[in-house]
This record gives C-alpha cells, structure tokens and sequence, in this order.
C-alpha cells in the first residue's frame, strides 16, 4: 500500500481500478525493435481492430444521430484503407526498425500537417481527423480500447461510489493535468474519482468534479513515473481529507467504509431541507441555484432541489465537441435546459473560452499570457459570428422558459454597449427573417476588479450581477488560479476581494439591481452570513452542496 497526499476536492470518498490518463498524441516513444515483420504484422492486426470500432461506430451514429453525422466514421475508415498511409508506416517499421507506434505517430502527423497546410476548408479540417484516426491506432497497439473522445468506444465497467454496490469496475482517473476540455469529454458516468499532480481548488477541472459530486485531488505528490505504475492497480481516494491510496489494505478500505456511512448519514439528515423554502429564520428569502456545465449537470441539479440555475457555463458545449455547436445544436440544448427546469430561472452565461479553456478548432492565437489576454467576451466580441450563432439560438429558446443571459468577463461600459449593438442586429436579423424570439433578460458577471469598481456605473446598464468570485480573486491578487503551488497566495478571503464584492452589492442594490454569487465562494459556508448580511440574492452553487447549504441558511 502507498499513500500520497494532495488537496481534497468534491465530496466523499471513492474506491476503484486506477486509470492512468495521459495524453497519448504527446507521449508516443521512439524504441529500437529487432523483428520489423512481427512489427508490421502487429501494426496490420491493430488496422483490423481499428476499421470494425469504426464499422461500429458508423452503425451506432446512423442509428442514434443519423447517417449525416455518422459519416465522419466512413471518412475515418477511409484513411485507415490509404494505401499511403500504410505504406508509410509499413516503411518506417522495415526501414529505421521502429515501433508500430511511433511509425504511426509520425506518419499521422505528416499527414495531418500536410491537410492542414491545404488551401481547401474540407481538406483542411480533415486534419483534425487524421489526428483522431492515429490515436485510435495507437490506443490498440497499446492495448488500450478506453478512450475519451466523444462517440468512442470505451472499455469501462459500471460505477459505483465505494461501497454502494459489489461491481469494482468504476474507474479513478489518475493524470498529471487534466485541461477542462480532457475532463468535460470523460464519460462521466464511469467515474469513480479524479486524482491530477497539478491543478488547483479553483481551476475548471475542480470545479467540473465539484458539479459531478465526484471526489477529487489536486497537487498530488507522486511523480510522473510513480504515476505510469500505478495504472491498473485499485486505489482509493478520500476527497475530505486529500488522501490517495494505492491499493488499500483492508483495514484502510473498511475505515473507508464506515466513514462512507457516517458520511452518507450526514447527507440524508440534509433530506429533511428538500422542497424547504431557502429563508433566514428572520424571513430573509436567498434564491438557492446550480452551477452546472450540460444537460446531464441539470439532473443533477434537480435531484438536489435547486430553485434555478444560476450558472450555466455554455463553454462546454464548444469543449465537448470538435467542431463549432450550429445554431439549430444549441437551440435545441437550450430548448431541453428550459424545458427540464420548468419555470425555474436558468442563467446561461455566453461563451467563456479562452485561457485554460482551449478547444483547438476555433484556433485561438497562443498568447504569452492567455489568462490576462484574448478570453470570454473579448473573444465573442473579436469574433462576432461565434457570439451571434450563439445569441440567435439563445433568443429563440428564451419564449420556451425563464432564460436569462450571462455575459462573462466584462471590464468596461463599452463592451456592454459592443454587446448590445450586437444583439440589435441578431434581433433585426431574426425579424427579417420572420423566426420566433423573446428578448431574455441580460446580465453580467462582475470578475474582474474593474467591474467591481465601476459596477455602479455598469449597474445602470444591466439586468442583473452575478459576481464570479474565482476570477475576482485571480485578478485581484494577481494570482492565477489554476496553479497549485500559488495556494498559499490565492486567498479568496482577501480583504480585497470582499471589499470588491461588498462594492457590487451595495451598487446593484443602489441600482435596484439583484445580485448574485456564483464564483466558488457562494458554496463557502465560513461566508454564508457574510453574504446574508450583504444582501446577496443569489447564491449558485455545486448541485451537492445546495440542501446542506439550504439547512444552514435557515439557522441563520
Ligand atoms: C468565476 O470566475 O468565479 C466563475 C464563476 O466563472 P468560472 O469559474 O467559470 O471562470
Ligand atoms: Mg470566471
């Protein structure tokens, strides 16, 4: 048994095999073999396998989203076949004695730079698939059927949190980073637990296993070798106590399992606040909202009784997929979110990508600094037919629910007016063309210490404030939240940060105004009646923390 240490994130404690992530592209190694003949026949068997996953694929698409999406499956059996392509690889096995997957690796990088550098979009885009084609090929000759990316085909068992059911095949993803776009990919629904070396309590990854209620670490201590070891061994993650061990003896595993009681008690006690009105014992009502990321999160945010949602961060939308979500694809997610929340408020916040949420098909320049440069509005607002497919889907959905629209990352007046003269023509556009919309109501959030700063003049131009704490404070102290090691100087609870939050809610109030919280802090219950003091609204939360902190509002 070994034991590593690390922050604890999300809630509980998970038990399962150890999956060890690491991003196959960028970690193909060169090694010298002896017999090229054996090489390439394993190579030919790992096409084999490849073109009947495809075959499947292809089947299983047409049936479900029909044969215009599934054809991208034919495309990928198509370049499997190249003659090119396997002579290619073929030749590179006999002729400098190298793996199969090297040979893969290289030769699908050539050819995928080669229909990158193509003046033709359609050829140009396939690059995107030949990538996609390597890594399936690699992942056989590895022995690895699992994989993340949307539509493929996965090898893991049933979950389970620890003890719940007999089944041990859940799995705890275990990978040096995890980027949002990784995560968001994952099958949720196979795992067990998150264990990454880097990543902090605020970086989107966290957050992610925050809305699944899936214990997690960050900032574990084990190296990158002690990682590769530990791939298919069972191991057990307590997200309370930020421990990680791997395999477990069975005197740890049955603490586990008591605590695991005594934990699932303290859940059910928060049973007896469902269905309970969200109100001080003085009658001070707060609206009690989810933090979610997709249509699956909304469940989740129903089954925890949550009275709206308050964030919906839209961004993982575009990171789940490979290509820009079309209008009518997003018209018809917004659609089902109203839907499912009933006359419930749903606060969608516009497209929030940039920094650490990267989805290489809108080929965002790199930056030196990309947190401080082209992310969240700025990036809808440099690149208006994005933001203006999303607005249209968005102001056709709003006659169907109680949708309201987020704008993130604002700094300025300007940009608000930049917003608004956007969404006139969005709305003469629809007009014109005789589509049904509604003008929902539209909101910012305030993360950047100059909106704080100016939120009384930016209170006068808005419907509502929703104040992004984790970025607040990233900005405020000058302190990015994604890096573990700066934990020691990314203190939510700066006097600064409050200051400012204390700022926006007095100014929203002034302006007759609702404000709310959504960035992390809204879940911190040391501040609970410190915002109930404020007069925060709104608070937005991880769908797991509502009814705990349903129960501790109305003791207050
Ligand atoms: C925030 O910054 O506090 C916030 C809620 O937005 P995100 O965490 O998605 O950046
Ligand atoms: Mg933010």
């Amino acid at each position: 048994m070994t034991i590593f240490r690390g922050k604890g994130i999300g809630q509980g404690i998970a038990e399962g095999r150890i999956w060890v992530y690491t991003d196959k592209e960028t970690q193909v190694m060169r090694v010298n073999i002896t017999d090229a003949e054996a090489e390439v026949r394993r190579f030919r068997a790992a096409v084999e396998l490849a073109g009947k996953q495809l075959q499947a694929l292809y089947e299983q698409a047409r049936e479900t989203v029909g044969e215009e999406e599934a054809v991208i499956f034919d495309v990928h059996q198509m370049m499997l076949e190249d003659d090119k392509f396997n002579d290619s690889i073929e030749g590179l096995i006999r002729n400098e004695q190298v793996n199969a997957e090297y040979a893969v690796a290289e030769t699908g990088e050539y050819f995928a730079n080669v229909f990158a550098a193509m003046e033709d979009d359609y050829i140009k885009e396939r690059a995107a698939d030949m990538k996609d084609v390597t890594k399936r090929v690699i992942g056989i000759l590895r022995g690895e059927e699992r994989e993340v990316g949307a539509g493929s085909v996965s090898s893991f068992g049933d979950t389970g949190q620890f003890g719940c059911e007999e089944s041990d095949n859940g799995v705890i993803v275990v990978a040096e980073d995890l980027l949002p776009s990784q995560t968001v990919q994952l099958d949720r629904s196979k795992i067990r637990g998150f264990v990454t070396i880097k990543g902090s309590e605020t970086s989107h990854t966290a957050i992610l296993a925050k809305t699944m209620g899936i214990p997690a670490l960050v900032g574990v201590d084990f190296t990158i070798e002690e990682m590769a070891a530990m791939d298919g061994k069972t191991g057990a993650v307590d997200g309370e106590q930020g421990v990680f061990w791997i395999e477990p003896k069975e005197q740890v595993l049955a603490v586990l399992q008591s605590r695991m009681e005594v934990a699932r008690k303290v859940l059910d006690s928060y049973e007896q606040f469902r269905g309970q009105e969200t109100a001080t014992s003085d009658g001070r009502r707060i609206e009690l909202c989810a933090n979610v990321g997709n249509l699956k999160d909304l469940e989740h945010a129903l089954q925890n009784d949550a009275e709206g949602i308050g964030l919906f961060r839209s961004e993982f939308l575009y990171l789940e997929r490979e290509d820009y979500p079309t209008e009518e694809q997003q018209f018809e997610i917004y659609m089902q979110a109203l839907e499912k929340m009933s006359d419930k408020p749903v606060i969608i916040r516009t497209l929030d990508i940039g920094a650490d949420k990267q989805s290489p098909y809108m080929e965002l320049a790199e930056e030196k600094n990309p947190t401080m440069g082209c992310r969240g509005i700025r990036v809808c607002l440099q690149r208006p037919e994005i933001f203006k497919t999303q607005l249209r889907a968005l102001f056709r959905a709003a006659s169907v629910g109680n949708l309201k629209i987020m704008y993130p990352m604002i700094t300025s007046v300007k940009e608000i007016k930049w917003i608004k003269a956007i969404v006139q023509e969005i709305k003469e556009e629809l007009i014109s063309e005789g589509v049904a919309f509604k003008e929902p109501e539209q909101g910012i959030m305030i993360e950047t210490p100059a909106a704080a700063l100016i939120s009384d003049e930016l209170a006068k131009e808005v419907g509502f404030f929703s104040i992004g704490t984790n970025d607040l404070t990233q900005y405020t102290l000058a302190c990015d939240r994604e890096n573990g090691d700066l934990g020691q100087f990314y203190d939510a609870h700066h006097p600064a940060v409050l200051r400012l939050v204390a700022m926006t809610v007095e100014n929203a109030h002034k302006a007759g105004i609702p404000v709310g919280i959504c960035g992390e802090l809204a879940g911190d219950v040391s501040l609970t009646d410190e915002w109930i003091r404020l007069g925060v609204d709104e608070l937005s939360v991880a769908p797991g923390s509502i009814l705990k902190l349903r129960g501790l509002i109305r003791e207050l």
